[in-house]
């Protein structure tokens, strides 16, 4: 390594390397950061790696002023540096044991591990070249028996040793190869590749929870158009959203010169681009999924024309299935539904009123409306011909700013339960709510009717009406208009028996 390279380690890797090489034992850093070092990127953290056992690496830190952390996986031991920020590289360092791995007999995680003594058994059940570098900065030493730094400079994805085998030892490694290519901008060598397709079925063995990890870091990454690609080219997909398959081919005429595949990712790539959150870009990826589901010719058989009413909403639905399948936490998969359920909104800013526009930030919320306004950008850009033009847009988002400022939520209301109940001495009751909802209606419409006198005798009147009355004027204030819709949807398809 370089000066520049070697001075880039933090001091605090460099003690702990030091620690165990003054009480008689090897130790290097290895892996993921001594290839981000040689790209000169900043690695997210640093893995040590020794001929000391867990025993003797504790040993070793608790002399010194360091917290030490043994939770006995596969003999991992941490070092935390307290005094560094939580998310610094060098905050938790950990060093693990040399290790071998047995045999692979379900092709996901090893039978059995055990330690060794020889740093050239540890490298050698690594998974790609670049990974299996463990390098010594005290004494410059580099171990590289794969050419892990010529396949850096190559810009090239090879396993260590037998594609075919160290497929079969454990499939996950699939997706990590697809993965690394799409973070680092990477190609898979030939051999490396062709074993790939040959071994996609085996990904069907690998847990949602590992394949949705995995699949993250590849939507993350600022090659993952390139990723989407290589999964559907070499048979992956599949196994991981099949569901997006549906759109290769599925023309779509109009304005659109791409198939629904197609527009999809190249969406998603405007959303890297753009370096969007991580969950604008999924759903930038499943915007459209619902598209080949929903097609149906405009004006009958021989039109050229496609229509797909509903697409928002069966798309909606797919998302939400997708991502419970992958086990994704609720948060992430609740907001990537929501863009996905209301990307088609109608943005002329010349043909629109305010009170829609309201209507619009209420259903997908204050907090995502900016997301969802990137994410017509993507959708925009993904067409290759975008249909609105910017100015148009900045005046839609100069819409959205003003409307912000008035009320979109029953909380906004300038009336709440307290009131009602403390100050009018109504009774509380479910009553209360289908009131709320109905006087929001009302001032989504009407903001400047937001004032206590008018939502005052508004109330009164409103208690007086019976029940299902009250409900029935609440309920568009609620969210039941997606189930209509989505059994309108449903209705369709049976329509058209599908
Ligand atoms: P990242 O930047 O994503 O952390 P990384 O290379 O550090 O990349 P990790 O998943 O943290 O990846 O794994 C650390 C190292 O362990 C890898 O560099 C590789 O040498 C080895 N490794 C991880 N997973 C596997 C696997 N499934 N098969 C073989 N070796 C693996
Ligand atoms: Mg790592």
């Amino acid at each position: 390594m370089n000066e520049v390279q070697k001075n880039s380690i933090p001091k605090e890797v460099i003690w702990t390397l030091n620690e165990l090489q003054n009480a008689g034992y090897e130790s290097y850093i290895v892996g993921g950061c001594v290839r981000d070092i040689y790209l000169a990127r900043v690695p997210h953290d640093y893995d040590v790696t020794t001929n000391a056992t867990p025993e003797q690496i504790i040993s070793v830190f608790e002399k010194t002023d360091r917290r030490v952390v043994y939770e006995n996986n596969f003999g991992t031991v941490g070092i935390i540096n307290k005094d560094l920020e939580k998310n610094h590289p060098g905050y938790e360092i950990e060093i693990t044991p040399y290790r071998t791995e047995g045999n692979y007999s379900d092709s996901r995680r090893p039978d059995d591990v055990s330690f060794s003594t020889d740093i050239h058994e540890d490298l050698m059940r690594r998974d790609f070249t670049i990974n299996a570098m463990a390098y010594d900065p005290i004494h410059n030493s580099l171990i590289d028996n794969y050419q892990g730094k010529e396949d850096l400079g190559n810009s090239v994805i090879r396993t260590v040793g037998n594609p075919d085998e160290r497929f079969s030892e454990d499939a996950l490694r699939i997706m990590r190869a697809i993965r690394f290519a799409s973070q680092l901008g990477f190609i898979c060598e030939t051999e490396t590749m062709t074993s790939i397709k040959k071994h996609a079925a085996s990904l069907a063995n690998i847990s949602a929870e590992r394949i949705r990890d995995e699949f993250i870091k590849l939507v993350d990454a600022p090659y993952a158009k390139d990723g989407m690609v290589h999964l559907h080219k070499l048979g992956l997909l599949e196994y991981i959203v099949p569901e997006l398959l549906e759109g290769v081919d599925c023309e779509q005429g109009g304005i659109h010169s791409f198939d629904v595949w197609t527009h999809n990712i190249k969406s998603l790539e405007h959303g890297t681009y753009k370096e969007y959150p991580f969950y604008v870009k999924l759903a930038a990826l499943f915007h459209d999924i619902g598209k080949p589901r929903t097609r149906r010719k405009a004006n009958g058989r021989g039109s050229k024309e496609w229509t797909f009413y509903g697409h928002e909403v069966v798309g909606a639905k797919m998302t939400k299935e997708i991502m419970r399948r992958l086990k994704f936490p609720n948060e992430t998969m609740d907001k990537v539904v929501k863009l996905v359920r209301y990307h088609m909104f109608f943005s002329d800013p010349d043909a629109i009123t305010l009170s829609a526009v309201r209507r619009m930030i209420k259903n997908v919320g204050k907090e995502l409306i900016w997301d969802l306004m990137d994410l017509r950008t993507c959708d925009r850009i993904g067409t290759g011909r975008p249909k609105e033009k910017p100015y148009r847009l900045r005046k839609y988002h100069a819409m959205i700013e003003e409307v912000m400022r008035d009320p979109i939520s029953v909380g906004m209301l300038k009336i709440n339960g307290d009131i009602m109940i403390g100050e009018m001495g109504l009774k509380p009751g479910p009553k209360m709510g289908w009131v709320l909802h109905a006087l929001l209606e009302e001032v989504l419409d009407d903001p400047t009717l937001n004032t206590r006198e008018y939502l005052e005798g508004r109330t009164r009147e409103l208690f007086e009406l019976e029940d299902h009355e009250l409900k029935k004027l609440g309920e568009a204030g609620k969210d039941k208009k997606d189930e209509e819709e989505f059994r309108a949807v449903k209705k369709l398809h049976r329509k058209h028996k599908v």
